[in-house]
Parts: structure tokens; sequence; C-alpha cells
């Protein structure tokens, strides 16, 4: 049915903000040299899309008004409309991106100390149906382009130049390695010196063990950190739990998580009689040992399926102590902004539209 996979596709053009640094340098030359302005001027464009961003090119004062005019014609720049932005007690901020075809999307930035972390969305929606996750239950919608990827990092930005994030993690909505061209695109942007200059070893992808994707992102130079969802040690209970496990199995998982050559964190969430009984404590340690990774250990967040239960708190010390005698570093995650839900991988509220309208009223800025 064409129509509906026209429906599912991203919008195509591409804009400076689609591209890695030095293709939109290139690109702002080739402008620049078009309309006959000084070459320096293509290094002060350049600036603006990332590292002293600005709205619309009117902003960038620095230029001459017809300058401005002529970019804001030529080469727009894109933007994401912050529909709800909300505030945690504990400082966790939940921002609903709009984006220009109506799809919906969430990012979450997490203050803790003198870090900033944002967990990003690469997707609207999400097609593999874990069974604990809210995105899953809405199922896939679309693709996002890579300048909207980077503009969940771009717009908070824009709002406050000091909430600029230390760290990003790709654990919003969407499999990120489900849309390794755009991804790929941004790991670029967020890094590169001429971006937003955050370190690589600052910068995670979280993914349910998309192989061909771990293997693409192995073989990118920078540092870039791997967490793979792995919920279960076991493949039959994984794949109760993670429909995927049919098409890369554990094993292959494991596999591919052994030739990243680089340190690991195993993302695990904790159901009770699910995955937290003692045969799964003892194989999770046994193959976190095996590969010298991290095992993240994250409450499960009761949005994403109400037939689910929570293990209980001391349960989640039990099982993370166990972890730590085996030779395992683990932690537990703490959940943040849980009064905004915005435990991140659960960032879409299923709200009531009476709801939702409520807090737009409330909370549009
Ligand atoms: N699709 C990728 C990245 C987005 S999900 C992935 O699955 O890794 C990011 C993290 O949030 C994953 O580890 C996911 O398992 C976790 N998550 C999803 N639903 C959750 C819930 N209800 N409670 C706690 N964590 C959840
Ligand atoms: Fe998709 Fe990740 Fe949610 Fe699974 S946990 S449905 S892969 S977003």
């Amino acid at each position: 049915m064409p129509c509906l996979l026209f429906a599912q596709m991203p919008p195509t053009t591409t804009t400076l903000l689609d591209l890695a640094p030095a293709e939109a340098a290139a690109r702002l030359n080739q402008w620049v040299a078009a309309e006959g302005l000084p070459k320096y001027r293509s290094a002060q464009l350049l600036r603006r899309l990332w590292v002293a961003p600005v709205g619309s090119w009117q902003d960038a004062t620095e230029l001459p008004k017809s300058v401005r005019d002529r970019l804001d014609a030529a080469l727009p720049l894109p933007r994401l409309t912050a529909e709800v932005v909300q505030q945690s007690q504990d400082g966790t901020r939940k921002f609903l991106w709009a984006l220009a075809d109506g799809e919906k999307i969430e990012s979450v930035l997490i203050p803790s100390g003198s870090r900033r972390t944002l967990c990003i969305s690469s997707q609207a929606g999400c097609a593999l149906g874990c069974v604990f996750c809210a995105t899953g239950r809405m199922g896939f919608r679309r693709n996002l382009t890579a300048w909207e990827i980077a503009a969940q990092v771009r717009e908070i930005v824009l709002l406050n130049p000091e909430d600029k994030p230390s760290n990003i993690v790709y654990m919003g909505m969407g499999e990120p390695l489900l849309n390794w061209d755009a991804v790929a695109a941004t790991l670029t942007i967020l890094n590169s010196p001429d971006g937003f200059g955050i370190g690589a070893r600052h910068i995670t992808v979280s993914t349910v063990g998309i192989v061909p994707g771990m293997l693409a992102l192995a073989k990118r130079p920078e540092q870039f950190r791997l967490a793979i969802s792995l919920h279960s040690p076991h493949a039959a209970d994984r794949l109760a739990l993670m429909p995927i496990e049919k098409k890369y199995s554990l094993q292959e998982v494991l596999e591919a998580a052994h030739a990243f050559h680089r340190r690991i964190t195993f993302e695990y969430v904790l159901i009770a009689g699910k995955n937290d009984r003692e045969k799964d404590v003892v194989a999770l340690g046994s193959l976190a040992r095996k590969l010298g990774a991290h095992v993240n250990l994250l409450p499960l967040h009761p949005g994403g399926n109400p037939d689910l239960t929570p293990t209980a708190a001391a349960r989640i010390r039990e099982f993370r102590d166990e972890l730590i005698t085996r030779g395992v570093e683990a932690v537990v995650r703490r959940s943040r902004g849980l009064d905004i839900d915005a435990a991140c991988g659960q960032l879409r509220v299923k709200m009531e539209p009476k709801q939702r309208a409520r807090l737009h009223q409330v909370e549009v800025r």
C-alpha cells in the first residue's frame, strides 16, 4: 500500500543540519563563493549551525542584513517545536517536541552534579514491541532524519546555552541501530569540534542488539559507547520479553558484543518473576564477566505495561550485590523524573487526550 509507506517516510529534503560538519562546510563554501562573499564568511556561518547556534539566520547579527535574508531563503534552518516542557522535582526536564508532519518525540535532560545527560529519540515510535516498553506499544511511526535527532540537542542549547548536555544517550524513543545512516551522521555532529564537541566516550548508543548496526558502530574510529538491552541471559525468556530475539539471537548479539572491542554496558530492566530469579543472576553474572561488561540495573517503570510487576527494591539491591560478588561491575540506575514520567526509554506517556490538553495549557512555552 504505497500511501501507507509514504506516511512512514521521513521528510526527504536535506538541510545543512542533516550534514556532518565537514560536508556542511563544503556546502557553505560553495554558497559563499556563488554569492560573491568573502571566504571568511563561510566559517562564521558554520559556527552558527552547532557551535553557537541561531534559531534563524536573522539572529546571526554579525552578518549584514542582506546576507541573512538570502540565507533564510536559500539555506533555511529547520526547527523542532517545544510543545511541552515539564520539570521534575529532582531537576529532570522532559521535552515533548512536535515535528513538521505532526509526529511527536521526546527528550529528557537529567542533571547530576556537573553532568547534564540528555536522552534523545532516534525514531518516532518503535517497531520492536518489547513487552515492557511504552514506545513499543505505540508501534513504528517513522525514522527521524539526522537533523531531527541532532536538533534535540540544538533546541536545548537555543533555549539556554548553559543547559548544553555534557553526555548523550540514545535511549529515548526508537531503536537507533535501525536508523543507522541518520544516527551515524548525528554521532559525527555531536562529537565534532565544529559540531557540539561532546567527547565520544560521553555518547552512548543503546540497542536491543541489531547485529549489523553493532558491527557498523564498531567500525567507527571514535570511542562511542555501546549499551545492549539484554533483559535476560536465557534466550527463551528473552524472547518472551523482546520479539527481536527471533531475528538476532542472544548468542549472535553476544558474539557481536565480543567483536566490539570496547567496554560495553548491559541494560537490564528488572521484572518480578521474569528475569530476577537466582538462575538469572547466575547466568547474567557469568556472561557479563566473560565480556568484562558493566551492568546497569533499571527498575521497571510501570507505565509500559500494567500487567508486569517491578522487582521489589530490596531484591534489586540483592541482585546487584550478587553480581558484584560474582566479579561484575553493577549499579542500580536511579529512576529520575518519575513524577513527570520521564524515565529514560519510557518517554512517551500514554495520556488521555484531556490530560494532554491540560498539560498543553499549563506548559506550552
Ligand atoms: N531501543 C533501544 C533504545 C531505547 S530504549 C533499546 O531498547 O535499547 C532505552 C532503554 O529503556 C532500554 O534499555 C529499554 O529496555 C529501557 N526501557 C524501556 N521500557 C522501560 C520500562 N518500562 N522501564 C524501565 N526501562 C525501560
Ligand atoms: Fe523499541 Fe527499545 Fe522500546 Fe524495545 S525497549 S520497544 S527496542 S524503544
